[in-house]
């Protein structure tokens, strides 16, 4: 019996898994300047915490979520977003103290029952932050240049910022139903979910990806016009300041993201080597998630980014390089005593975290040069009769093919500085 990788899942692996992990680290690290902490939460939640945060409405609420009951019947959903979960958990832990800031960040496994096409999975990863409890349009400025300092930190390059204003509390009804009354004479034109939402929740039609709904979407009044003045405001600071931070960037009226949350500022980095599928991180504020769903009345913004599809664009910017994980030192070892003798040496090696690799299966050193190559190693330390009697190695440059004898007891020195000298050349 052979098992295969559920559909819409993947492995990911060497060399793949080290650039992920260079993706991670390096958003951690810049994370942890812009001064967000970590914070993990379930992998599952409530079914009811989605529907009632990302709304009913929804593509991800109507068919894309992973939802099953337990064996006491709850009704439980694999997290289809961070943000639901995040806020869940910051209120539950009491993280949001009123007249602080909370700046948390999460990374891990989405789940969507999409259908599966290049560079989208059923189970896929994402890395957010949430900033909960301002309003101040700086708040939402430092989750977008977050963003774009985060893609130039892992060189990518030819990103644009599309942004827009939903509105908020105030001048969004209005503009629903002027969208109502537009939509309303457009009816059949539009695709069955949209005839729907065209009545309960007519914004929703702005983000349906079916190509008759884009046509008539493009005909639509804009919510630019129907902004009141404090949201008209906000995003004329928020452009303002993306000018003097010299971002590149286009106001897109037509933006409004996939999830009903979303108030004021919402936007979407986009690359130009993805083709359709190009938005890479997305974000917003939603000023009122945190009150619905039972906390403080606290402002907040944030934002996701989708680690395979920029892993996709790291990739086919292929003048970037990718940081590998090379083996520092490989071992050839000829007989039992010479297993023995470089045993403890290994250890200490790695105690030092020097990567090393060994051949403790009694083969030639034929084969066991060709291992090492393969393993692409800098060195290979060659412990045979010879050398034990001298308590030494042939180390062999594996670049340069320059050979010499070393002490087993200086190898740890010698390795050292040479990994020093590469990190300053
Ligand atoms: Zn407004
Ligand atoms: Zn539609």
């Amino acid at each position: 019996m052979k098992f295969k990788s559920v559909r819409g899942t993947r492995d990911v692996f060497s060399p793949e898994i080290e650039l992920w992990q260079y993706l991670e680290n390096t958003a951690v690290a810049l994370l942890k300047a812009y001064g967000f902490s970590e914070i993990r939460t379930p992998i599952f939640e409530e079914s009811a915490l989605f529907n009632r945060s990302i709304g009913e409405d929804t593509d991800i609420v109507e068919k894309e979520m992973y939802s099953f009951q337990d064996k006491k019947g709850r009704n439980l959903t694999l997290r289809p977003e961070g943000t639901a979960g995040v806020i869940r958990a910051a209120i539950e832990q009491n993280l949001l103290v009123q007249s602080n800031i909370a700046k948390l960040y999460y990374l891990g496994p989405m789940f969507r029952y999409e259908r599966p096409q290049a560079g989208r999975y059923r189970q896929f990863y994402q890395i957010g932050a949430e900033c909960v409890g301002s309003d101040n349009y700086r708040r939402d400025l430092e989750i977008i240049l977050w963003c774009v300092d985060y893609f130039a930190a892992i060189g990518l390059t030819g990103l644009k910022v599309c942004l827009n204003s939903v509105g908020c509390a105030d001048c969004r009804p209005a503009y629903r139903e002027v969208l109502k009354k537009y939509l309303q004479d457009q009816t059949g034109k539009l695709c069955g979910d949209c005839q729907r939402r065209a009545v309960k929740n007519p914004l929703r039609v702005l983000d349906c990806k079916v190509d008759s709904c884009r046509e008539i979407i493009f005909g639509i009044p804009a919510m630019q016009d129907w902004l009141c003045d404090a949201c008209k405001t906000n995003l004329s600071e928020i452009e303002a300041d993306l000018k003097k931070e010299k971002v590149n960037f286009i106001i897109d009226k037509y933006l409004v993201r996939g999830l009903d949350y979303y108030t004021r500022t919402v936007f979407e980095i986009k690359s130009e080597n993805l083709g359709a599928q190009d938005t890479i991180a997305a974000g917003g504020r939603y000023d009122k998630l945190v009150q619905e769903l039972g906390g403080p009345p606290m402002p907040a913004v944030g934002f996701a980014l989708g680690l395979e599809r920029v892993s996709e664009v790291r990739q086919k910017q292929k003048a970037v390089a990718t940081p590998g994980n090379r083996i520092d030192i490989f071992f050839a070892l000829l007989g039992e005593q010479a297993q023995n003798r470089a045993a403890g040496v290994i250890r200490e090696l790695r105690q030092q975290r020097i990567k090393v690799e060994a051949v403790f299966e009694n083969k030639s050193l034929k084969s066991q040069m060709r291992l090492a190559d393969q393993s692409g190693a800098k060195f290979t330390a060659i412990l045979g009769e010879e050398e034990l009697k001298k308590d030494s190695v042939t180390l062999r440059n594996m670049q340069t093919k320059e050979q010499k004898d070393i002490k087993l007891d200086e190898l740890s020195q010698f390795l050292k500085t040479a990994k020093s000298e590469e990190y300053n050349g």
